[in-house]
C-alpha cells in the first residue's frame, strides 16, 4: 500500500517519506492479519471464521474472527468466502533429472533443481524429500542457502545391491553394497552431511536385479538409528514388507502389491504405530485409471506444464498396462483400506520426477490427495494430514504442516474447500511460503515463455 502510494504520487514523495518515518511502527511492513477464511488448521481441526496474524516468515496467533485484534501498524486481507490450509509436504520426489520432456543426468543442475522447487512451491508444496537419489552435494549446499521455492530436503544417496537401486538414468546414484562393514560406513557418509533420511531398495524388479539383502538392511537401518536417521524404503512384496517392519523400519516409500496384506502384517503395524506409509497412487496411476481423467485438461496444468507436456500426459491413460500390473494396483488399494483400518499413519509421498511420476512437479502431489480419498477410501481430513502434519512429523520439520502459533507461516489459500471435494485442493488462489507470497503469476509467465521460444539452433 505504502509503495504504491509513494510511487504513484511523484511530487508526494518527500512527503510520503517523511510521513511513513513518523507513523509507521517498525514492522508495519511484514505485520498482517488474514481475516474471515474456513482455515483447516493442519492437527484435524477447522475454524468457519477464522483471523491470523503472520508476523514476518511466521505465524504469531491463530483463532476465530473477532477475537484476534488487527495489531497496530498491521496491513488486513479479507479472506472471506475462502479456505486456507496448511502449505504441502511431499516426502518422496526424485529431484533434478527431468526437465520438459528430457529425463536425464544432465539436468541435476543447481538451475533445474531451483526450477523445480519453484514449481513445487507454485502448487503449494512447502517442502520436498529427495528420495535417494542425490548426484553432488548440490542439495547440501541448496539445504544450507536456501532459494525462494520449497524447502529441500533429501535422503542423499540411497542403497541398493551394487547397480540395483533406483530405476532410469537415476541407477547409479545409490550405493551399491555387498557388506555390512560397507553399509554402515556409507550411512555415516550420510549422518556427517546430516541427510533428512535414509533410503534404501528392497525389491528385484521383476527378477531382472539382486534384492538388497536382509543382513546389509539390518546394518543400514542399525547404523541410521544410531545416527537419529529414519529408513524407508521402497518394496513391492508383502515378505520384504514385514521382514523390514521386523528389522526396525520407519517406513515405506511404496504399497504392498504382490498380495493382500494379512493379519500378520497387520499386528506387526498396530505393534508399531509410527511407522509410515506412503502409496505413490501419483507414480502408479496408469495401473488403475481406465482412460484419460478429467483433472488433464484443468487450466492449472497450462499454467506450468507446455501443451505437449500434456497432450503426452493424457495420452499416457489410453494405453492400459498390462493385466499384472492392473492386478498389482487393485491390491495396493485394498492395501490402503486395510491399513487405514490397523490406525497406519499415511504421509504423502508421489514419486514425482521418478521413471514413472514423470516431471509433473506439484499437480502430482495434489492428485495423490484426490486418488487417496477416490481410491484410497481415505477422508478428505485424513488425507490433508498425510499431506501436512504426518509428512511434516517424519521429516522433522515441526515448523511445517499446521497454522499455528510459532509455526513457519507456509499456507495456500483456496478458491473452494477441499473438505467438500478433496480435488477442491487444486483451486487455488494464492500461496505463501514463510509468510512470503508465492509470485505465481511471474512463475507462470517465466514458464510460458520456455514453452513458445524455438528450439535451441544446432
Ligand atoms: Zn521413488
Amino acid at each position: 500500500m505504502f509503495r504504491t502510494k509513494c510511487a504513484s504520487f511523484f511530487f508526494a514523495f518527500v512527503a510520503c517519506l517523511a510521513a511513513a518515518a513518523i507513523s509507521a511502527p517498525a514492522h508495519s511492513q511484514s505485520v498482517t492479519l488474514f481475516e474471515g477464511a474456513r482455515l483447516i488448521t493442519g492437527d484435524g481441526g477447522v475454524i468457519a471464521d477464522s483471523a491470523f496474524i503472520v508476523e514476518n516468515s511466521q505465524f504469531r496467533q491463530v483463532g476465530r474472527k473477532g477475537e484476534v485484534a488487527l495489531p497496530q501498524g498491521a496491513t488486513r486481507v479479507d479472506l472471506t468466502g475462502k479456505t486456507v490450509m496448511p502449505a504441502l509436504v511431499d516426502a518422496h520426489v526424485h529431484m533434478g533429472y527431468r526437465k520438459g520432456l528430457d529425463f536425464s543426468q544432465n539436468n541435476y543442475t543447481r538451475e533445474n533443481l531451483t526450477d523445480i522447487l519453484d514449481r513445487f512451491a507454485y502448487y503449494g508444496v512447502a517442502a520436498i524429500l529427495e528420495a535417494g537419489t542425490s548426484r553432488s552435494d548440490l542439495v547440501y549446499e541448496m539445504r544450507a542457502n536456501p532459494p525462494p521455492g520449497a524447502l529441500f530436503r533429501t535422503a542423499g544417496r540411497g542403497f541398493g545391491m551394487p547397480n540395483a537401486g533406483p530405476g532410469g538414468p537415476m541407477r547409479d546414484s545409490a550405493y551399491g553394497v555387498t557388506t555390512e562393514q560397507q553399509a554402515r560406513q556409507y550411512v555415516q557418509e550420510l549422518a556427517a552431511k546430516k541427510a533428512d533420511m535414509v533410503k534404501i531398495w528392497v525389491d528385484d524388479r521383476g527378477a531382472t536385479v539382486e534384492k538388497l539383502k536382509p543382513n546389509l538392511y539390518r546394518a543400514i537401518i542399525d547404523e541410521a538409528h544410531k545416527h537419529g536417521m529414519k529408513v524407508f524404503a521402497h518394496i513391492s512384496n508383502l515378505a520384504d514388507a514385514k521382514d523390514l517392519l521386523r528389522a526396525g523400519l520407519d517406513g515405506f516409500a511404496h504399497m504392498v502389491r504382490d498380495r493382500d496384506i494379512d493379519d500378520e502384517m497387520l499386528a506387526l503395524v498396530k505393534e508399531r504405530p509410527n511407522t509410515f506409509f506412503q502409496q505413490t497412487l501419483w507414480g502408479e496411476r496408469l495401473s488403475f485409471y481406465n482412460s484419460k481423467p478429467g483433472w488433464v485438461d484443468e487450466p492449472l496444468l497450462r499454467e506450468t506444464f507446455s501443451q505437449e507436456e500434456i497432450r503426452l500426459l493424457g495420452q499416457s491413460f489410453a494405453k492400459p498396462e498390462n493385466p499384472n500390473a492392473r492386478a498389482q494396483g487393485a491390491t495396493n488399494l485394498r492395501n490402503i483400506a486395510k491399513l487405514k483400518a490397523a490406525g497406519a499413519r499415511f504421509v504423502l509421498g508421489t514419486d514425482t520426477g521418478g521413471v514413472t511420476g514423470g516431471q509433473y512437479f506439484g499437480l502430482g502431489s495434489h492428485i495423490e490427495l484426490e486418488l487417496l480419498v477416490s481410491r484410497g477410501g481415505l477422508s478428505p481430513m485424513e488425507a490433508i494430514l498425510a499431506g501436512t502434519r504426518n509428512a511434516a512429523e517424519v521429516l522433522g520439520q515441526g515448523q511445517l504442516g499446521a497454522v499455528a502459533a510459532g509455526k513457519s507461516a507456509d499456507f495456500i489459500v483456496l478458491d473452494a474447500n477441499p473438505l467438500d471435494n478433496i480435488a477442491n485442493t487444486r483451486r487455488i488462489s494464492k500461496v505463501y511460503l514463510r509468510g512470503a507470497e508465492v509470485p505465481r503469476a511471474k512463475l507462470t509467465a517465466k514458464w510460458q515463455a520456455t514453452f513458445r521460444a524455438p528450439a535451441p539452433a544446432r
